[in-house]
């Protein structure tokens, strides 16, 4: 089989050069959609998509933040200002959600904590807003940020991930003493879940704040996988959701 290998350009190299006061955006830019995951499961939102991931997930859906393979990842990335992202995002919501409901803006990425220190600056221009940030948990978020929603996605084996890089449980533990957050653990198998309860006692979670997400590339592989969990993860007292996006929207950027 043969693997297409992009070989980037000096331009190339520049443009994914961090520049100290602008944020790093990926291809994906802004867009407004449904919240598909989690608590605010069907709410309007805002999500703003960063470049750049410390990861390197197996399935990961948005491998063009941070895959250097990808002609996507040297070539689509662009550098907004703190005002120029927070114009772009109070555009994207008056452009689709009626102007006097609660507005919520979804940073993800990518892992957003890399940048965190900007996110607060572009925080600072959009009084108001709900604020949720997705993160994969290996990143010590700072306290600017602690009253924002944290949805956190803690890997598995299944991500393919070295434990050393994926598991930082002193992350965890800071993460699930804030008032707002959440665990969402991605299974692919049954067996998954005893790797989550090792973690979930190790760093003492909050079982009320566990979700389970089945992985799958298609809405059948989800469901299905979904079955074989759902006995399992209730007994556990956890939460279960679907890709609601996938399902919504099937495997589409910017949903
Ligand atoms: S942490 Fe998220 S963005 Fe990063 S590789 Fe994994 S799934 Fe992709």
């Amino acid at each position: 089989m043969s693997v297409n290998i992009y070989k980037p350009t000096t331009e190339d190299r520049e443009r994914i050069k961090h520049q100290f006061d602008k944020l790093k955006i990926s291809g994906d830019g802004v867009f407004a959609t449904l919240q598909g995951e989690g608590q605010t499961t069907g709410k309007p939102a805002v999500f703003l998509r960063l470049h750049f991931c410390n990861l390197h997930c197996s399935w990961c859906d948005t491998r063009y933040t941070w895959d250097k393979n990808s002609r996507e990842f040297w070539q689509e990335p662009e550098d907004w200002s703190y005002g120029e992202t927070a114009v772009r995002i109070n555009n994207a919501w008056e452009s689709v959600f009626p102007t006097n409901q609660e507005k919520r803006l979804v940073i993800t990425g990518g892992e957003p904590l890399l940048q965190q220190r900007k996110i607060v600056n572009l925080l600072q221009r959009l009084p108001g807003w709900e604020i949720e940030i997705e993160t994969n948990g290996t990143i010590m978020p700072i306290p600017e940020l602690y009253t924002c929603q944290f949805n956190c996605s803690p890997k598995l084996e299944n991500s393919g991930n070295p434990l050393q890089i994926r598991y930082k449980p002193e992350v965890l533990r800071v993460i699930n003493n804030l008032s707002k957050s959440q665990f969402k653990f991605v299974v692919t198998k049954p067996l998954d879940l005893d790797e989550i309860d090792l973690i979930v006692s190790n760093c003492n979670l909050n079982p009320t704040k566990i979700l389970i997400m089945p992985e799958g590339q298609t809405k059948k592989e989800v469901e299905i996988r979904y079955q074989m969990i759902k006995d399992a993860v209730e007994a556990r007292g956890w939460g279960i959701t679907l890709r609601n996006q996938l399902i919504w929207f099937g495997s589409k950027r910017r949903t």
